[in-house]
């Protein structure tokens, strides 16, 4: 084995199992669904990680809503297999050893891609360095950086180790991974200096940087500025000592205002470039004019989104539904009262939850909407309770309402934990006719279960800022329709009052910097009051109706088996 047919994955992040605590949010379960969806179609690929020993974290509100966070302590070596080769990198002139751990994903027919999770605490290395990949987006700029050398450099060494010498592709899920187009350049250099005979300084050449070009492709997820990873040059120098002056001359190209930008990085050394939703690339396009920018939308792993209740359905009606998630556009032959009975069964485990966890009493037969992602404030996720007397006033019209909201903000992200201290204020305000919980610690487990048992799934962003969104999808998979701003994904999934609702007009990605929550909120209660809750509570069928095309036109498109197909033909294999 050496790997010439292999695309090698980077992600910061990845979810793979309730168990394994390495995912923050979308970016990190997008990455474990596109790995088990490229080991169902026997993609050969390879994965790079890091380990995040102590996770992202444990999130605890307190009484008032305010999030604290815990350090997550999970049993690596029970669940990852511990590899013998080790590789270094070079930290402030520190060497850094690097170990992996390796985690099996098997597809549907059995293909296995590994999933190697890199990990520095090793007795050789010095104090600080072990700490390297203790945390998912923990610390400073300082510590991020030297996550970005573990993951970029020490990754690509690490399959060296492993013996992938001749990987065919390097996808990079979000530029964190950037730094690894400096090691593949790196590699080159060296190997030209072996080979040369006169004495010649050690300088990686534009033509090697060109060299590295096709082999790599490159992700891109946020319209958000604050996404893109910066470092100042200074500090760069300081922790990136391993590879000399070899850059020196090539710095000025991708350092922009004395700071290392690791989307330039990835953009400039990358021969296909893409955006994660229609939408987000037509944007990312304009952000970066000077790239060719494509886009591949995302997708849900179906069967892994998919609660045992629907899954047992499409087993009946569908057989053959996980190997070829397409065939999904057949539940359009699946009786509604039937899928109106599987979603009752999970709505029912999903209040027997929320009851245990809350004195929320929630009931069974009441409409449920669920909100749930990480607590950014572009998610908008107060935008339901613009006017709270508005809600309430529709609630004692058509009967009470539940209402379910879960995410974490980031450890840093003050603006974040306001949020859900803000939502946790709106409850007592709402008490009477509506019901609602936050509740703690969204997770895997927690998302499957939110996603299908509630009854309308919400999405509030602030447009253009939603790169995709993948929540809607997994509620689409269980036949639960979105209610959603026309932004990221939803800009394709929705068919008005056939797949679900849209909320308020296309801003068509902008104007950017103005107000929309006044408007956005007004077309909110409107289309609740004047159109779903109507429908809900007098016309059921009509509602199953549109549950149901939610996984015969949705469900059956924004998968990753899709997702990944189209990164075959397009990027990896072309
Ligand atoms: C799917 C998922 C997300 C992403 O939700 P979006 O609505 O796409 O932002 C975040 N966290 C968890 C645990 C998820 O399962």
């Amino acid at each position: 084995m050496d790997g010439r047919d292999h695309i090698a994955y980077f992600t910061m992040e990845i979810g793979l199992t309730e168990a394994m605590p390495t995912y923050a949010g979308g970016l990190g379960i997008l990455a474990g669904d596109t790995v088990r969806s490229a080991a169902d179609l026997g993609i050969p690929m390879v994965v790079v990680t890091l380990l995040h020993r102590k996770g992202y974290f444990t999130q605890k509100l307190d009484a008032t809503g305010w999030q604290r966070e815990e350090d997550v302590v999970w049993p690596v070596a029970e669940l990852l297999q511990e590899m013998q080769p080790r590789c270094a990198i070079e930290i402030e002139g520190r060497p850094v050893q690097v170990r992996a751990w390796k985690y099996e994903v098997k597809g549907a027919g059995g293909y296995i891609v590994p999933v190697y999770f890199l990990d520095t605490d090793l007795s050789e290395n010095a104090e600080p360095d072990r700490s390297i990949t203790d945390h998912l987006y923990g610390g400073d700029p300082h510590y991020r950086l030297c996550q970005e050398i573990v993951l970029g450099m020490g990754g690509v060494r690490m399959l060296r180790a492993l013996g992938y010498m001749a990987i065919k592709r390097f996808h990079m899920n979000e530029g964190h991974a950037a730094l690894l187009t400096l090691e593949l350049a790196y590699e080159l250099s060296k190997q030209a200096w072996d080979l040369a005979y006169e004495q010649m300084q050690h300088t990686v050449r534009p033509e090697l940087m060109q060299m590295v070009k096709p082999k790599c492709i490159f992700t891109t997820h946020t319209s958000v500025p604050a996404g893109h990873d910066k470092f100042p040059l200074e500090l760069v120098h300081q922790v990136n000592t391993g590879y000399g002056d070899a850059f020196a001359e090539l710095e000025r190209g991708f350092c922009p205002e004395n700071e290392l930008n690791m989307t330039y990085l990835a953009l400039e050394n990358s021969h296909y470039i893409n955006g994660v939703a229609k939408r987000h690339g037509k944007v990312t396009q304009q952000m970066f004019s000077k790239y060719e920018i494509h886009s591949i939308t995302n997708g849900v792993h179906a069967a892994t989104w998919a609660t045992p209740p629907i899954a047992q359905l499409f087993d009946e009606r569908i057989p053959g539904w996980r190997e070829d998630n397409s065939s999904l556009r057949y539940a359009l032959n699946i009786p509604k009262r039937d899928i109106w009975k599987a979603h009752r069964q999970v709505k029912e485990q999903l209040l027997a939850l929320v009851n245990s966890r809350s004195a929320g009493g929630f009931e069974p037969d009441l409409f449920t909407i669920g909100f749930a992602r990480r607590a950014a404030v572009y998610k908008r996720a107060e935008l339901l309770f613009w006017d709270t007397g508005k809600l309430q006033e529709i609630a004692r019209k058509f009967g009470p309402i539940q209402i379910l909201y879960a995410g974490k903000a980031h450890p840093r992200d003050t603006a974040g934990k306001e949020v859900i201290r803000r939502i946790h204020e709106v409850k007592e305000k709402l008490k009477g006719a509506i019901k609602l919980v936050y509740l703690e610690n969204y997770s895997i487990d927690m998302a499957k279960l939110m996603t299908a048992g509630v009854d309308l799934w919400l999405n509030t962003p602030m447009p253009p800022l939603e790169a995709s969104g993948t929540s809607g999808m997994k509620a689409a998979v269980n036949g639960v329709p979105s209610f959603s701003i026309l932004d990221g994904w939803w800009e394709e999934g929705c068919i008005e009052g056939v797949t679900g609702w849209a909320i308020g007009n296309d801003h068509n990605g902008g104007p950017e910097n103005r107000d929309t929550r006044p408007e956005d909120a007004d077309a909110l209660y409107n289309k609740l009051e004047m159109v779903i809750l109507p429908m809900f509570c007098n016309e059921s069928d009509r509602y199953a109706e549109v549950m149901r095309h939610a996984i015969a036109l949705n469900a059956s498109f924004f998968n990753t088996e899709r997702m990944v197909s189209q990164y075959v033909t397009k990027a990896y294999f072309k």
